[in-house]
This record gives structure tokens, sequence and C-alpha cells, in this order.
């Protein structure tokens, strides 16, 4: 696959964008660096949405899915707290964006994706690009139990419930970050397995994802 030039125009934008969340909030300067160093406009197929690639906008990615919108991803990635070497789960690979995120700040990667043309589409894109995550085409729903138990796991699509699963692969210590409810809008929930094993879960407000897909799905 070959990748769009990432020239100093791209770098300037990718700045400004990272001013502008600033102003929106976000504060964790390791991932303000880690989304002022990914190339995003090299996520984006379609050339129609070149134009937008730093704006602060989700956009289709095929598949009938969306790249998250940057505030989304940095606010989600916030919340992980990631430290160097930390192994994490991520539900629902989609472009690769915030997969690359993931790494910048050093962690080790797992994610899933549950559409096969989007799954090897991303796993091309994000080898090109010099990521080494490990890509698995599969169901979010189940976790990764081989690999697990895990420090965090993201989900970034809109789930109907938390699936047990991914609350059993955690550590004690662990973390998982989840968009939670059924239609459009879910609860971004912060749910923290302590050390005794017990959960304890925070609310963070309402957000937007494409929703996290069952089995029927292709
Ligand atoms: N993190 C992605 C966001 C993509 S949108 C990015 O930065 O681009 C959410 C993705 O979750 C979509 O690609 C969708 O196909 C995927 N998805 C939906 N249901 C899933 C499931 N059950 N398991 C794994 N992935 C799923």
């Amino acid at each position: 696959m070959s990748l769009l030039k990432d020239d100093f125009r791209h770098q300037g934008l990718r700045r400004k964008l990272v001013d502008h969340l600033r102003t929106k909030g976000v504060r964790d300067e390791a991932v303000l660096q880690a989304i002022g160093r990914v190339p995003r406009h090299q996520f984006i197929d379609d050339s129609a949405f070149l134009e937008l690639a730093y704006e602060d906008k989700a956009f289709p990615i095929g598949c009938g899915q969306t790249i998250s919108q940057p505030y989304t991803v940095a606010f989600q990635t916030e919340l992980l707290q990631l430290a160097k070497g930390m192994k994490v789960l991520e539900i629902g690979t989609g472009s690769g964006y915030q997969t690359a995120v993931l790494l910048e700040l050093g962690a080790k990667v797992h994610s899933i994706e549950r559409q096969r043309p989007l799954y090897l589409r991303t796993k091309e894109r994000l080898a090109a690009m010099g990521y080494r995550p490990n890509l698995i085409y599969g169901d979010g729903y189940k976790g990764l139990p081989r690999e697990g138990p895990f420090d965090r796991v993201l989900v970034t699509c809109g789930a109907p419930f938390v699936p047990e699963d991914l609350l059993t692969q955690l550590k004690p210590g662990g973390r998982l970050v989840i968009p939670v409810g059924e239609g459009d809008v879910q609860r971004m929930l912060c749910i923290d397995r302590k050390p005794d094993g017990t959960f304890e879960q925070r609310d963070l407000g309402a957000f937007r994802f494409v929703p996290m897909l069952g089995n029927t799905a292709k």
C-alpha cells in the first residue's frame, strides 16, 4: 500500500489540531504529543475527505464505519492513563488510527475488528506505516482470552451492555473504557478492577459511536 506523503503542511495542521484539543480540555501531554505524531491523513481512503483530515471530525472509512473524532480519541486515550509497556486490548480496530495513538504511547496493542475488509486493509496500512500491533479478525464481545489478562481494554464502538468477557480479562488494577448504550448516544464508562477483584464504575458523559456489531454481522 502506498502512503500519502507527510509534509510540513500536514505537520502544521497537526499542531493546530493539538492546540484545539488542548482548548477543549485535553491535558495529558503524552496523549497530545502522540496525536501530534500520527499522520491522520494517511488513514483516510476517500480523497474527498482529505482536506478534513485534521479537523476535529469523524469520517467514513468504508463498511458503514467511521474513524473516531480526534477529541473522542484523545478523551478515551487520556482515560486509559497508559504507561509504557502496558498490554492493551482494543475492540474496533476500524481505520487503525486509535491503534496508532496507543502504540505511540508505548503500549503493546492487541486490536480486534469484526469486519474482514477493514481488518485486511488496516493490517496493510499499519504495517506500511511501520506500526506493529497484533490485529485480530474476530468478535470483540469475547475479548481475547489467549492473550489476556490486560492492563487496559478500550472499546471504540457503542456497546449495548458491558460484555462480561471484557471484565474477566482485566488484570486487578486494570481499567476498561467503554461507551455503553443502545441507539445513537452512549455513556462513556470507565470501569476499574480493584486489587481485591471488585469493580468500580464512573460515568464520564455522553458520546456518539457506531454500534458494536453482534454475531450476525459480516
Ligand atoms: N478505533 C477506530 C474506530 C472505528 S469505528 C478508528 O480509530 O478508526 C468502530 C469499529 O468497531 C468499526 O470498524 C466496527 O466494524 C468495529 N466493530 C463493531 N462491532 C465489533 C465487534 N463486535 N468486535 C470488534 N469490532 C467491532
